[in-house]
């Protein structure tokens, strides 16, 4: 880290604070050299596994693929910009969680879904529409019965483990 004023390259550590639920670090440093002090944001990344598509090809993860298709399904809704980077953060911690090294896509799909559910049910039944992207009308319908029953029952458990 360089010092913003002199540009000298030892610079020390001063006060580290977590900001939003832990995402975001901010740090005071000072320049061992001209004494200047500033502050740095620095943003938690995970390390994240590679996807496992469903035809077993891989490919690297991308967080701004996950966020488009969220945008979409947000769209007019009450939903803040901040809310969904939380949402997708919630995503990103739970996969590198439970899959260190290879992630199945579905796994990533069930997982945004219940967190859309959670947010915005409208916001979901939208997401879910893009995702299975269905031809007709009772297949999308059966579906969304199915998951959210499952998604309901998973929500009871992990109110029960609190
Ligand atoms: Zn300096």
């Amino acid at each position: 880290m360089h010092c913003p004023s002199c540009n000298a390259s030892n610079t020390k550590v001063i006060d580290s604070r977590h900001l939003s639920e832990g995402h975001m670090i901010r740090r005071r440093r000072e320049c061992n050299s001209c004494l200047k002090r500033y502050t740095t944001y620095e943003k938690v990344q995970l390390e994240m596994p590679v996807i496992v598509k469903n035809d077993k090809r891989r490919e690297p993860y991308n967080r701004e693929k996950i966020q488009k298709g969220v945008n979409k399904a947000c769209q007019k809704r009450p939903v803040t910009a901040a809310q969904i980077n939380r949402l997708i953060d919630d995503i990103e911690r739970h996969i590198s969680e439970s899959f260190p090294y290879e992630a199945p896509a579905k796994q990533i799909g069930e997982i945004t879904m219940l967190k859309m559910y959670l947010l915005d049910p409208v916001a979901y039944v939208r997401f879910a529409s893009f995702y299975w992207n269905f031809k007709d009308i009772n297949g999308f319908v059966s579906s969304l019965q199915k998951s959210i029953g499952k998604m309901d029952e998973e929500i009871r458990n992990d109110q029960r483990s609190l």
